[in-house]
């Protein structure tokens, strides 16, 4: 298999008392679809977000592309730039319209030429069905259209990694098929990604991996036929069994 492009080993986060991430050891390659699922509050958006250097680590390490993610690092900002996320709460901004929400960052932080970044984002809009959408605002979407307009904004700044946190948990039931579908499609296009979903049909659909998080520790790092169909432990069984 070619180089992970992502590594964490022995990864500790605690806050206070409560240690969250307890030695979490995972390696993401070129073109792999990780999906963590875990019982609510067992560490599953801490641990992206410790990826992506929103909270600081307690213990071991974390590297992406061979250089190590520290939130005290001075090529952080670059080091961010590689990884996209989205949220469950979309995190547009109100006051822009779609294509300002996704022009900001690439203009701004990237300084690539508006031009060339608005033909992209045009492109990437179209490609998720939000064609005629780029000069309304976001109370003027659905949540699932928001949705898409977050993943089109993480897109556009070239990742090599993209992040996703429950991204249709707030959606209305009729709006999560076309978001999963965005993702499926980013997926065939051989995307690394590493997507937390409570979603268990899409989750073995699209996974190349699946990882099973409780307790701040990865109790299942395996196919998802096996998680799915012959899960190991007997924790991932009565967590699988809430989905029946
Ligand atoms: P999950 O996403 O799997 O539901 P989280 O990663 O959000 O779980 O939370 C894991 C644990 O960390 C929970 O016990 C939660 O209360 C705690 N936690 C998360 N963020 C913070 C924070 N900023 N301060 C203190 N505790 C936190
Ligand atoms: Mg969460």
């Amino acid at each position: 298999m070619s180089e992970p492009i992502l590594t964490l080993e022995q990864v500790t986060k605690t806050f206070g008392e409560n240690t969250v991430l307890d030695g979490i050891n995972l390696t993401v390659h070129q073109g792999e679809v990780i999906v963590i699922v875990g019982p609510s509050g067992c560490g599953k958006s801490t641990l992206l977000r410790c990826i992506n250097a929103l909270e600081p680590i307690q213990g071991g390490q974390i590297s992406l592309d061979g250089e190590k993610i520290d939130q005290k690092s001075k090529s952080l900002v670059a080091l961010r730039q590689k990884i996209g996320m989205v949220f469950q709460s979309y995190e547009l901004f109100p006051h822009l319209t779609v294509l300002e929400n996704i022009m900001l960052a690439p203009t701004i932080v990237q300084n690539r030429k508006k031009e060339e970044v608005r033909e992209e984002a045009l492109a990437l809009l179209g490609r998720v069905g939000l064609i005629g959408k780029e000069n309304s605002y976001p109370r003027q979407l659905s949540g699932g259209q928001k949705q898409r307009v977050a993943i089109v904004r993480a897109l556009c700044m070239h990742p090599e990694i993209l992040l996703f946190d429950e991204v249709t948990a707030a959606l209305d039931p009729e709006m999560v098929r076309e978001v999963l579908d965005v993702m499926l499609n980013l997926a065939s296009q051989g995307r690394t990604m590493m997507i937390v979903t409570h979603e268990m049909q899409f989750a073995r659909a699209v996974a190349d991996r699946i990882i099973f998080l409780d307790s701040g520790k990865v109790l299942e790092d395996t196919s998802p036929e096996l998680f799915f169909e012959k899960p190991k432990t007997e924790r991932a069984r009565q967590f699988l069994n809430m989905f029946e």
